[in-house]
């Protein structure tokens, strides 16, 4: 059977697979976060220091605020350029996966992938990684999959190739897969491994304002009007949900990136125990649905919400999903899941 641990064989078999190839491409997940694009930045930058000829292909386009990061101009999104994307697959003779348990979720960037019978390497922290990689290394006990990645590579003794541009990609996942470090960020591992990039010349702070502090006029007036018109808080259920149809998106220019972070405002209650944000949207084939993003605190899981009513899944505390309907009848299902979850958070 495969092992999917941090084993000294997953870590030999990495080590032989990246000395044998020369054309390296290295993959995320549709919606890239700082995680899926610290992860693949980072390792690719590492990968040209040792001679080796790396590209980032990223399903769709990564979000403007994320363009600071050193390397991010030179990502081949598939959905902008398919026949660079196709080209780099088909050449490759060793395909990195970061950040993504199963194949669906690089979406139509499968058609690139698929061109590829080189080996595959997967690093991940989400919970049950599907079999399409030949060495795997999936941690779900890992906050992100850069500080994961920050571990591989000091086991495979690269630690030294370590610079202040690798260090600033691998903080970037860290701090984004934890709502800087608000959540699933009780390992002290974190802060160790925070302090050695700092010895690498991370600057954490400029880090921080590049990520955060890159707002417009109209996303915080989207956000304004999503909080003060459409959020709905149920104490009683300790719950509360913000939805935007396509309508009000539109009016207020909303470009990708817009409203991240909404989906935790209802969190920031005391008592709130679980949120979701429902986005109306469109499919690549003008098929309208909803976007679904979850969040929890404690043990409450919102992976099986989103597994069970949205076809998604995701981790206990943060968890996403597409539902092919409308937001009221996106919204009627959670809240015909109050008397099951009002259970399930006394029990906890
Ligand atoms: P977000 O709410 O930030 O879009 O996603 C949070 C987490 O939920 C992601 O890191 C991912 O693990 C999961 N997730 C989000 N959307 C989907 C989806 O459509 N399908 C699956 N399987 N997981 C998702
Ligand atoms: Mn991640």
């Amino acid at each position: 059977m495969l092992s999917t641990t941090i084993s000294e064989t997953n870590i030999k078999q990495i080590d032989n697979l990246i000395s044998s190839a020369n054309k390296i491409v290295l993959t995320c997940h549709l919606s890239p976060d700082g995680d899926a694009i610290g992860s693949t930045l980072a390792f690719a930058t590492l990968l040209r220091k040792l001679g080796k000829i790396a590209n980032v292909v990223t399903p769709d386009q990564p979000p403007k605020s994320l363009a600071f990061l050193p390397g991010a101009n030179e990502i081949v999104p598939y959905t902008s350029s398919p026949q660079t994307a196709c080209k780099l697959f088909l050449e490759a003779e060793l395909v990195i996966c970061l950040d993504f348990n199963a194949i669906s979720r690089i979406d139509d960037a499968i058609n690139a992938f698929k061109l590829n019978n080189s080996p595959k390497i997967l690093i991940d922290h989400h919970l049950y990684p599907e079999d399409f990689a030949q060495v795997v290394i999936s941690e779900p006990s890992y906050s992100s999959t850069c500080l994961l990645l920050y571990k591989v590579l000091n086991l495979l003794g690269l630690a030294n190739y370590i610079d202040k541009d690798i260090a600033t990609c691998i903080y970037t996942g860290m701090v984004t897969d934890t709502g800087n470090f608000s959540y699933n960020s009780l390992s002290p591992e974190i802060y160790t491994t925070i302090a050695e990039l700092l010895h690498k010349g991370l600057q954490k702070d400029e880090v921080y304002k590049s990520i955060y502090n890159s707002n417009t006029e109209s996303k915080l007036k989207l956000n304004g009007y999503a909080i003060s018109n459409k959020m709905v808080v149920y104490p009683e259920h300790c719950a509360g949900f913000i939805s935007l149809s396509e309508d009000e998106l539109n009016k207020y220019n909303y470009t990708k990136g817009d409203t991240e972070g909404l989906v935790n405002i209802p969190l920031s209650i005391p008592g709130i125990v679980y949120s979701a944000f429902l986005r109306e949207t469109i499919d690549t084939n003008g098929e309208h649905f909803v976007k679904v993003s979850m969040r929890s605190t404690g043990e409450f899981p919102v992976n099986t919400i989103c597994e069970r009513f949205f076809n998604g899944g995701g981790h206990k505390n943060a968890a996403g999903g597409e539902f092919y309907g409308s937001i009221n009848d996106a919204l009627n299902i959670l809240q015909s899941l109050f008397e099951e979850n009002d259970k399930l958070i006394k029990q906890l």
